[in-house]
């Protein structure tokens, strides 16, 4: 066992796109777990968009990291050595343990489930999928024959609220970057039609495609898509803020969707949620999602990359599209599982 603990620290908040640089890599003694306390080795960091936001020095739904801590995210690792009651060596766990190969463990972490592998706690099983479901269910309300637009449609979140949408028997258009991620939309999840918002007109593109108005509007990126979509509602129509990724580098406060008041005539709706709100209902989620995974019904995907120290061009990749599927990091092997 090496002696170290490597761990990425904020060295600065970011103006704009964030930076390799706003990091640090910092080593220190492997932590001792004392009484009450389980050494944790940690396999796979998890990354998502929003962790651009807790770099800011703003008030949120969590406080800001702080600069020259531990680079706050979730990840699961495995129980090395415990004097926590519950926790036994070998065990997986996930928690918000953060950009560090060894931490202390305790009521901070959960047991992954029997049989669950680290990339399904982290993406199906995890804030993703949580967030797909019960953004569209309970914040969207579709009903069956209803027209859905998702943005963000091949990411993590997007790609499960497009197929929970098909299983709600919904009409499902995806909005996202490039042929390949749009061909996977149509070829493999079953969407009916596709918006490549990189190279295609994305109002007229909508128009084409929705005659008839659109429904529910699952909104993973804001900007011109959000737009585009506000002037094309339906009476009563729903939209669900869920995230607004082209706006988390922006240096200075983007102007605001001009096609807002298309809300008033149209009595539509729009509202924000965060996953976090809906932690007493996660195992109702996890129940069917893990269900229809089994039958087949919802593909997930994991991109992993490789390697402790690529933890911050990890994390950039969500903001040029490269990843493909849920963001992770491995940074270690687990033992006996
Ligand atoms: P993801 O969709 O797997 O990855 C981010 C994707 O965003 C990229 O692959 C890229 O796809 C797209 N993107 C990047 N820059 C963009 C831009 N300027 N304009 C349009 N699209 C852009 O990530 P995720 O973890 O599933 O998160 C998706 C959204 O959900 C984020 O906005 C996140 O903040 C939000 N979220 C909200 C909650 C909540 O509680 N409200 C919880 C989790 C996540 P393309 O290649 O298609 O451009």
């Amino acid at each position: 066992m090496s002696e170290v603990n490597r761990q990425w620290l904020l060295r600065q908040r970011p103006v704009g796109m964030v930076k390799e640089s706003d990091f640090e890599l910092h080593e220190t003694p492997i932590p001792k777990p004392g009484q009450g306390e389980a050494l944790v080795k940690n396999l796979f960091l998890a990354f998502e968009p929003a962790m651009r936001g807790w770099m800011e020095d703003r008030e949120s739904y969590l406080p800001p990291v702080g600069i020259g801590d531990v680079m706050r995210g979730m990840t699961v690792g495995q129980v090395v050595e415990s004097n926590f009651d519950g926790l036994a060596p070998g065990d997986l766990v996930s928690g918000f343990t953060g950009w560090q190969e060894w931490c202390i463990g305790d009521a901070n972490v959960t047991k992954l489930a029997a049989g669950a592998t680290p990339e399904f706690a982290l993406s199906i099983l995890g804030a993703t999928g949580m967030t797909a479901y019960f953004g569209l269910l309970d914040v969207g309300k579709p009903k069956a024959g209803e027209t859905l637009i998702v943005s963000g449609a091949a990411g993590a979140t997007g790609s499960v609220v497009g197929q929970i949408g098909k299983l709600e028997g919904l009409r499902v258009i995806g909005v996202a970057g490039g042929k390949r991620k749009c061909e996977w939309l149509m070829e493999e999840l079953g969407f009916d039609a596709v918006v490549d918002y990189k190279n295609e007109n994305i109002g007229e593109r909508l128009s084409a495609l929705c005659p008839d108005g659109i429904d529910v509007f699952f909104d993973n990126t804001g900007g011109e898509v959000l737009d585009a979509v506000l002037a094309r509602i339906n009476l009563n129509a729903r939209i669900v803020l869920c995230g607004a990724i082209s706006h988390y580098n922006d240096e200075k406060p983007a102007p605001g969707p001009v096609n807002y008041f298309n809300l008033t005539p149209r009595r539509g709706r729009m509202e924000g949620f965060i996953v976090l709100d809906y932690l007493e209902r996660f195992e109702e989620a996890a129940a069917k999602l893990s269900a229809w995974c089994g039958e087949g019904k919802i593909v997930w995907k994991v991109d992993v990359q490789e390697g402790f120290e690529n933890a911050p061009r990890t994390f950039k990749r969500l903001f040029s599209g490269e990843n493909f599927g849920k963001q992770l990091l491995r940074i270690g092997t687990a033992s006996g599982v």
